[in-house]
């Protein structure tokens, strides 16, 4: 069987290219160095750091965006080093509580469980605030990454009409797929987005 990969609506096969090749097109990769500024916990105190990172950007056109088989995944590798960075005061705290444990009798064993209670409960805050946000991303990235094979077989099977600027398959890949009807690229994504089950994520 021959498959017509015209396109449906200017009905010329030569401005026709598989998405996955329209869409490597739109995006690139290039390198560069940032200067990086922070502050950083020693123990005598908070002290100003200064340094260059080497960066990775990624460069992608609109229409390679819209022809994306998937939403970006969100980096938690920094948030957890902060998350873990932040708890730093509370184990200096900790260490102090400890010590204080050690010789209850000036001040009473309650009053300084309850002043640790709330110290390390103040200081760990926004560490727990951070590792919420890890795992609300952790939770978007494992749904993207458990839809992604069924949005890929839809996704590569589409060819991209660079004249018309729509998209369309010359076959149907999964059942409510029509095949030979162009769609704009965003409509287009939503039924690839719709098939990985991220469409709403
Ligand atoms: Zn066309």
């Amino acid at each position: 069987m021959k498959i017509d990969i015209s396109c449906p609506r200017c009905g010329d096969g030569h401005g026709v290219q598989s998405v996955p090749a329209a869409h490597a097109e739109g995006v690139s990769t290039s390198y560069g160095t940032n200067l990086t500024t922070g502050v950083g916990i020693s123990p005598s105190g908070l002290m100003p750091i200064v340094g260059t990172t080497t960066v990775e950007r990624t460069h992608t056109t609109a229409l390679a965006r819209s022809l994306s088989m998937a939403p970006a995944l969100r980096p938690v590798g920094r948030l957890v080093a902060l998350g873990l960075v932040l708890l730093v005061p509370a184990l200096f705290a900790l260490a102090v509580f400890a010590r204080a444990l050690q010789q209850p009798d000036e001040v009473g064993l309650l009053s300084i469980l309850f002043a640790a209670a709330l110290v390390i409960g103040v200081l760990t805050m926004p560490s727990v605030l951070i590792f919420c946000i890890v795992v609300g991303r952790n939770r978007f990235n494992s749904r993207i990454l458990r839809g992604r094979r069924a949005a890929h077989a839809v996704w590569s099977s589409a060819l991209y009409c660079h004249r018309c600027g729509m998209a369309f398959w010359p076959f149907s890949p999964a059942p409510n797929i029509p095949a030979h009807q162009a769609f704009l690229p965003e409509h287009f994504r939503w039924f690839v987005w719709h098939a990985g089950d991220y469409v709403d994520a």
